[in-house]
């Protein structure tokens, strides 16, 4: 808890408990400043809702943005068949977790999550 900071800064939430999102590593154990450090610099506090949305926002576009290469031939951290598992299985918890805040997310949407899982199923079929 900061006082300082005084309220969320996604949802405006004030009395309740602060955190500052630890940006730490990404869904692929990259560091994550090295990717963004512009968002490194300014820090952002949540509530606790709040900073639960933000990780699954950044697990999703750390996929989304893997899944792309992979698609385009390039060399991506889903060739190996587990990590391509496990961000799968990621998105599905993704999903379930979105659907059941009955669409509170204020970064993220299951329709964008749903179309993901669909091209990976597309190209695991593929393969
Ligand atoms: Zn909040």
């Amino acid at each position: 808890m900061d006082s300082a900071a005084g309220s969320c800064n996604a949802c405006g939430a004030a009395a309740t408990a602060l955190m500052k999102l630890s940006l730490g590593k990404d869904f692929f154990g990259r560091t994550y400043d090295r990717l963004s450090p512009s968002t490194d610099q300014s820090p952002k506090w949540y509530c606790e809702g709040c900073s639960m949305q933000k990780n699954i926002q950044r697990d999703f576009r750390d996929i989304l943005g893997e899944f792309d290469k992979l698609a385009a031939g390039q060399h991506s951290s889903l060739s190996t068949r587990e990590e391509f598992q496990r961000a799968s299985l990621r998105l599905r918890e993704i999903s379930t977790i979105l659907n059941g805040t009955a669409g509170r997310s204020l970064f993220l949407t299951s329709v964008e999550v749903g179309q993901l899982i669909d091209r990976m199923q597309t190209a695991t079929m593929r393969a």
